[in-house]
């Protein structure tokens, strides 16, 4: 799997992905990509090689140690590293398709936006995974 930033001055090439898609409904994500929720999976650290721009990445670092990593052309938002440094965050919506990735499940569904209507079966955490899921039953928001 190869992705790139909306100017193409970062790419990348996934060797494995670790995990499937996870969405973010949290207010940071929120903000930091402008929509209801981020698409995210997990490579392990060897799991990423860049292809460009590497040093065209720029980052942004919250009082809580939470940080972004974009392009610092365009803006979009790149692969990150996890704060133990053991595995790489990838947005899915840079890669190019078929990806053949798959959303796992939604989290921190408790701080989405009132029009933020999702859609799908996969399973809902009210916050993080460490939590047990919520009731699947899709009528009940
Ligand atoms: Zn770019
Ligand atoms: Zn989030």
């Amino acid at each position: 799997m190869q992705g790139r930033c909306l100017c193409g001055a970062v790419s990348f090439r996934v060797l494995e992905a670790k995990t499937p898609i996870g969405m973010c409904h949290c207010s940071k994500c929120r903000r930091v990509s402008g929509v209801a929720s981020n698409a995210e999976f997990m490579a392990a650290r060897d799991g990423l090689e860049w292809i460009s721009g590497e040093d065209a990445i720029a980052t942004y670092v919250m009082k809580d140690g939470w940080h972004s990593a974009f392009c610092s052309t365009c803006g979009s938002p790149v692969p990150k590293l996890h704060p133990d440094g053991g595995a790489w965050w990838i947005p899915a919506g840079l890669l190019d398709e078929p990806s053949g990735l798959e959303v796992a499940g939604h989290i921190y569904v408790d701080s989405r936006a009132s029009w933020d209507e999702i859609a799908g079966t996969a399973p809902r955490w009210r916050a993080g995974f460490e939590d047990p899921p919520m009731d699947t039953d899709t009528t009940k928001r």
